[in-house]
């Protein structure tokens, strides 16, 4: 999704004018930590931002988009998906809903169906899955394979998701390949060694699944640091199962972000608060599989710990791609205020792929943009589950616009 979309970069400059609210996301800019402009504009050239401030005092030579009085925020940042991946598992959501719990195991369902597509069939997928994203405001995703747990298809998986973004992240280690079920420290060797190497080129960043029934704490270590050894950045996810004891170490490796936490400790809060590790809420995945508890969002923010809101799209967990549904959940079951909901799925999602250049609107950043329909942002959080993006444009060119077919 950050690969630029070809267009005249001439058709891409133009100034946004009219804005009701403007959430700039730079506090320097405007009031509080969203730096908010009232009648603001915006000015775009060869899909930057170039400059910010009043709507009367706007350069009148560009062409002029009205946002007739509507708010304008920069686009969302999802640091987590999943979406390279063949079938569907709305039966296995089904039964879950009667009852039968979640458990790592149902990812094996998704590998056979992804095995069996073609890498057309699974880009396809995505790329069905990216469009729902830009309907919904996300303007920048990361992408992870693990639903190969083959060679072969783990590095079409990276092969594919690099057509798609430039965030790709391996996760071979998603679930132990039912191959090496009476071996899998084998596995693991597979996954930190030939693996590695044939997925490597393709990748920015390597995770792994750190719980219950996925791979243990020295299983992971020794995986991120093979992929470190590469040249990936480590992820990981951590504790959505039950509460291990492992977030010393993703910060000891400097992990860009840890995902899930729906168990953390307070002495976990301070370990994370104390590092540059993004603590990745992922609070759809807590709905969708009916976990006893959200995440400590409202502590982790208290302790000065920087977060991330992603829907994390998968078929097993959380089969969502909407940024704004994760932010009324962020809001009203992890107690974050609306502004906080926005920056973590804003700002948040650029600091957890140590990205500056999007999750805000400052001069020079990617003129990433979302025009909602309502006055100000914190519709997104009070009216769920309504659809409220006008226009999304990525790069400074229009995606999306509401109600066009094309
Ligand atoms: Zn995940």
């Amino acid at each position: 999704m950050s690969k630029s979309p070809q267009s005249n970069p001439k058709e891409r400059d133009f100034s946004l004018v009219n804005i009701g609210q403007l959430v700039t996301n730079n506090s320097s800019l405007g009031t509080g930590e969203l730096g908010l402009i009232e009648n603001a504009a915006i000015t775009v050239v060869a899909g930057k931002v170039t400059w910010v401030g009043a709507s009367s005092a706007v350069d009148s030579s560009l062409p002029k988009v009205d946002a007739q009085g509507q708010s304008v925020l920069p686009g969302f940042v999802d640091s987590h998906s999943h979406i390279i991946f063949g079938g569907d598992r709305s039966q296995e959501f089904a039964a879950r809903m009667a009852g039968v719990p979640y458990s790592a195991g149902g990812i094996k369902v998704t590998m056979a169906a992804t095995r069996a597509a073609s890498s057309a069939d699974l880009k396809a997928n995505a790329q069905s899955l990216i469009t729902e994203m830009y309907e919904a405001g996300t303007t920048t995703v990361e992408i992870k394979s693990g639903y190969g747990l083959d060679i072969e298809t783990e590095k079409r998986s990276v092969q594919v998701a690099a057509q798609l973004t430039d965030e790709v992240t391996y996760l071979g280690a998603h679930v132990v390949a039912p191959e090496f079920a009476n071996d899998p420290d084998a596995y693991v060797d597979l996954v930190a060694g030939e693996m590695l190497n044939a997925c490597a080129e393709y990748s920015k960043w390597i995770d792994v699944f750190c719980d219950r029934g996925a791979f243990t704490g020295q299983q992971t270590k020794k995986i991120l640091e093979a992929g470190i050894s590469k040249g990936l950045l480590p992820r990981v996810h951590l504790n959505q199962l039950e509460q291990g004891d492992h977030i010393q170490m993703a910060v000891d490796l400097d992990c860009a972000s840890a995902d899930h936490l729906t168990y953390l400790t307070d002495q976990d809060i301070q370990t994370l608060a104390r590092s540059q590790t993004v603590a990745g809420l992922v609070p759809a995945c807590d709905f969708s599989t009916r976990a006893p508890h959200y995440p400590r969002g409202r502590d982790l923010l208290d302790a000065g710990v920087s977060v991330s809101l992603s829907p994390d799209c998968n078929p097993g967990s959380s089969y969502t791609t909407n940024m704004p549904f994760s932010i009324a959940l962020a809001v009203r079951e992890m107690h974050l205020t609306v502004d906080e909901a926005i920056y973590a799925a804003t700002m948040g999602g650029a600091k957890a792929l140590r990205r500056n250049d999007v999750g805000h609107l400052s001069v020079g950043a990617n003129a990433d943009l979302v025009l909602l329909t309502a006055k100000n942002y914190i519709h997104l959080a009070y009216r769920p589950g309504v659809p409220l993006v006008q226009k999304v444009w990525k790069n400074g060119t229009l995606m999306f616009t509401k109600g066009d077919q094309g």
